[in-house]
């Protein structure tokens, strides 16, 4: 009879780890806030493109497979499931043209992976917003950060994730968003969605002559959301100390002044070294002081709150070993 009860004990104990955000866990909220919250699904190991496309399942499989045997993230990880996303959320940024298309032209496959990385990201949201975590981190592919509303893919992307939660976000409560793309290309989506709003400061290092050709630095938003519009040209070659500052000079007095009530990050690591797309510099050590500087804002002034999304990123073993130190570094950071 004892022996019963404690093993109901114990499955109830563990029962909040399985759980979807939408239900209160027994131990309350303070729990899990210093652990990471991270979303996966196994939709995002289907290919979309031909197998020696840059775009394929490996680029992600090997970071969840890594995470999956490091013992301190094992420790400091709490992976919550993944919901789906309504019409009327992809509508928070996309037109009903452009999703028709993308249903139309791709197929309904091709269109549900691409609809899950929306749902892992505003499942995130959702978790941060009912307190059972404070810090994300989305290993989603296809990437985002490209999508506008040209009713085709756009450099791998079909829905915007990040402009989407960031819409969300602000539709619940949270009213200045900071979001950071350390991604090798211009986050030109990002850019278009928010260009002339000022309670969403974007901030974006990339190779302008890189795809898609935009990310010009002169461009820094538009009527009042002018100066919220930060872009910052890396040449091929840059290092670690380049990006860092970068993130020192340009970003951190802005955003501190800006005082974000949450920070995003398009965490593209196909700016890191040897990847097969970029041609920066950046390595392990590198991604770490970017989240150090990262969580530095947002202790500051967002209560530490971060999402975390994949974006690019073509080298599976740097992938997957850069995703290990920043989900580490947003643990011991926070
Ligand atoms: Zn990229």
């Amino acid at each position: 009879m004892y022996k019963k009860y404690v093993r109901r004990k114990i499955f109830r104990l563990f029962l909040p780890l399985f759980i979807s955000c939408n239900v209160t866990n027994i131990f309350g909220n303070s729990k899990f806030l210093k652990k990471i919250g991270f979303f996966f699904s196994p939709f995002f190991l289907d290919p979309i493109f031909k197998e020696t496309h840059p775009e394929n399942p490996n680029r992600i499989k090997l970071a969840v497979t890594r995470i999956k045997v490091n013992a301190f993230l094992k420790k400091n990880i709490i992976f919550f499931p993944i919901r789906s996303v309504s019409e009327n959320e992809l509508l928070l940024i996309h037109t009903s043209i452009h999703i028709n298309k993308i249903r139309k032209t791709y197929g309904n496959r091709i269109d549900k992976i691409a609809r899950t990385g929306v749902g892992a990201v505003l499942s995130a949201c959702d978790c941060i917003i009912e307190g059972k975590i404070s810090r994300a981190f989305v290993a989603s592919r296809p990437p985002g950060h490209h999508a506008i509303n040209y009713g085709r893919e756009e450099g791998f992307c079909f829905y915007n994730n990040i402009s989407i939660a960031t819409k969300y976000l602000q539709k619940k409560g949270f009213r200045k968003i900071l979001i950071i793309d350390w991604d090798y290309h211009h986050g030109d989506g990002t850019e278009h969605f928010f260009y002339d709003d000022p309670s969403v400061m974007f901030f974006s290092t990339h190779d302008w002559s890189a795809y898609p050709g935009t990310g010009d630095p002169s461009r820094k938003g538009k009527g009042k959301g002018k100066g919220y519009n930060i872009n910052i040209h890396l040449p091929c070659g840059s290092n670690n100390s380049d990006i860092e500052r970068a993130f020192l000079n340009h970003l951190k007095p802005k955003a501190l002044d800006f005082a974000p009530d949450f920070v995003l990050i398009s965490a593209g690591f196909d700016s890191r070294d040897g990847d097969l797309l970029g041609c920066f510099k950046i390595n392990d050590e590198g991604y770490r002081n970017l989240t150090k500087i990262t969580s530095e804002i947002s202790n500051q002034s967002a209560g530490g709150r971060i999402i975390s999304i994949l974006e690019g990123g073509y080298n599976p073993n740097g992938v997957a070993s850069s995703v290990e130190t920043h989900i580490e570094e947003l643990i011991l950071s926070y």
